[in-house]
């Protein structure tokens, strides 16, 4: 594709930063956060979030933060920050010693909130988590004022320190910013600040049983880290008041918050909370099933961290949500994918081939090559014999008139090795094609034939006394919708769950030189796709993941739009 010009040309943010440093707006320094949630995996709308921002650091000589955003104890937990870390060190990025933890801010988040409280700007509230959504009234209706918002400082100094002090149960009060109940923006209405919840966090412990709201510990974190640039999604874009609001009132330092349109993906449900409904239940096989869009599973399913770097690459930042073609993503994987993968022939549905002209007991060593688009990678050895396997597919009794491959009477190529000709068919009681019977052309070894004949198919195969059995997982996508969060009244974006998304090949057979294969490694099994060695592999039973499939349908888009 040509992405060159417009991919050139800086986006909106990057402007802002360059312009920042031109100006020494903050002394010529960048510093950005990626702040997660430790509440589920990280997926592929993160790893957006995660090149912009590393990426803008790398760029202008700046830094950027590994942060995580751990103020909701009851949804945290530390198998989420183990993998998280191991996701955005994956993906290539590098926080070096800058790795923060918003609950170690706990303390200071609490001094800062007193320091409010005696400005009399913040108030201790009793209503109950559903009266203040009542008050708070509407987009077109102005909210009321809550009966506790004129207590007197002290009072609320006291009442604030105890519920810090544990003294009141979970939801019977809150600290809430005094702002505006008629502020026309919903998130001005007094928003709660802290809010009761006796529950143990995956790091303090005990130690807290008030826990700070995200729009007011956020701010703070950024403010505490001295950032620069505080990226973060559109959604936010309308509580920037309340994050300007809050750094305002305590006169301390403030970061410029900038906003950006998610990632959407054809096909692909992007909300943590969807995701953890996917495998708690049990629609999926973990955090890390191949099938799912988070950095994890695609790890497993043989994405490389350098295909999905280009892909956030290409698909840039602006300011208007839209929904990315999957096919893009899938293409990115694909140039990635041709350059680096070895090739070697595998077969997924065998059909045995018997070369009754091919001396018993005799084995060739073909020369093939590892990959044409790396000259460097080298050629290998496939043992060549009498008894073979090929595709299922690549055979037809009586074959239409566009089907090219073996038939009975008809010549084609074996890749690396002979022409060869069918002459009998074999079958079982049913019916079924079982076995063919060939001879082969002993001139024609290497695949060539001296006399120049033509033959109109090459066929990938491996010799049935050297191959290793092998499982082999293909996918398709977990949703049949493209839009999978787009449901009837009553139902949920599981209905749209694709029954046929993981289809399991036993008995598969690969060419012996993948013997030592490593876990994770990538190869294109020519014609086929690419595939990876899954990690529950053994000696005794490999796991390949198909990762993808040869056809790009994306390029082929593009093609044809230019035509
Ligand atoms: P989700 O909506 O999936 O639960 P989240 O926003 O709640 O995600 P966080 O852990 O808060 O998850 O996200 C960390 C960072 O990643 C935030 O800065 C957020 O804006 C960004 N992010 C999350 N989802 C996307 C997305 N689809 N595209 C781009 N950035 C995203
Ligand atoms: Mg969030």
């Amino acid at each position: 594709m040509s992405n060159g010009e417009s991919a050139e040309r800086l986006d909106f943010i990057r402007q802002i930063v360059a312009e920042d440093c031109e100006t020494g707006k903050w002394d010529g320094r960048v510093v950005t956060r990626f702040p997660p949630e430790p509440n589920g995996y990280l997926h592929i709308g993160h790893a957006k979030s995660i090149c912009l921002n590393f990426g803008i650091a790398a760029e202008f000589g700046g830094r950027c933060h590994l942060r995580f955003d751990d103020t909701n104890p009851t949804k945290e937990e530390e198998e989420y920050v183990e993998s998280i870390k191991n996701n955005v060190q994956w993906l290539g990025w590098d926080w070096g010693e800058h790795l923060y933890f918003g609950s170690d801010y706990f303390k200071q988040m609490y001094e800062w909130a007193v320091q409010l409280i005696k400005a009399g700007k913040a108030y201790v509230c009793d209503l109950t988590a559903e009266q203040t959504r009542e008050y708070r009234g509407t987009l077109t209706e102005p909210g009321k004022e809550s009966p506790y918002r004129n207590r007197g400082i002290e009072e609320n100094l006291d009442l604030f320190e105890r519920m810090r002090n544990g003294e009141f149960p979970d939801g019977s009060r809150t600290l809430r910013a005094k702002i505006d109940m008629a502020h026309p923006n919903l998130n001005m209405r007094d928003p709660v600040m802290y809010r009761i919840l006796h529950a143990l966090h995956h790091r303090t412990g005990d130690a807290w049983c008030i826990y700070p709201m995200y729009d007011w510990a956020h701010g703070l974190e950024d403010s505490i880290e001295n950032i620069t640039h505080s990226i973060c999604t559109l959604e936010f874009e309308n509580h920037r008041p309340l994050y300007d609001w809050f750094l305002d009132q305590l006169g301390i330092y403030h970061p410029q918050q900038i906003e950006f349109a998610r990632l959407n993906l054809t096909y692909t449900v992007m909300s943590k909370r969807k995701l953890l409904r996917l495998v708690q239940d049990g629609h999926v096989n973990g955090w890390d099933d191949p099938r799912m869009p988070t950095i994890s599973g695609m790890r497993r399913r043989g994405y490389s961290p350098a295909a999905i770097r280009e892909f956030c690459r290409i698909i840039g930042v602006n300011k208007f949500n839209s929904t990315v073609d999957f096919q893009l993503l899938e293409h990115c994987l694909r140039q990635d994918l041709n350059k680096t993968s070895p090739r070697v022939m595998a077969v997924l549905r065998p059909l045995k081939v018997v070369i009754t002209n091919y001396p018993d007991g005799q084995t060739e060593q073909m020369e093939a090559i590892n990959n044409p688009e790396n000259e460097s990678a080298g050629t290998r050895k496939v043992p060549f014999s009498k008894e073979l396997y090929i595709e299922q597919d690549d055979f037809m009794e009586n074959p239409p008139k566009k089907f090219f491959r073996l038939a009975p009477g008809r010549e084609v190529r074996l890749r690396y090795a002979y022409f060869i000709t069918c002459t009998d068919v074999i079958k079982d009681r049913e019916g079924n094609v079982i076995e063919l019977r060939c001879t082969y052309d002993p001139a024609t070894k290497g695949g060539d034939a001296p006399d120049g004949r033509k033959v109109k198919a090459t066929l990938h195969w491996v010799s049935a006394a050297h191959v290793l059995d092998t499982e082999v997982r293909l996918y398709d996508h977990l949703f049949t919708q493209e839009n999978p969060d787009q449901v009837e009244e009553g139902q949920d974006f599981t209905v749209h769950l694709n029954p046929n998304s993981l289809e399991v090949l036993t008995g598969c057979k690969v060419e012996p030189s993948l013997q030592n294969a490593e876990e994770m490694s990538r190869y294109q099994f020519e014609r086929l796709g690419y595939f990876c060695v899954d990690p529950d592999s053994s000696s005794e039973r490999m796991i390949f993941n198909r990762t993808v499939t040869l056809r790009d349908t994306w390029a082929k888009e593009q093609q044809k739009q230019k035509s």
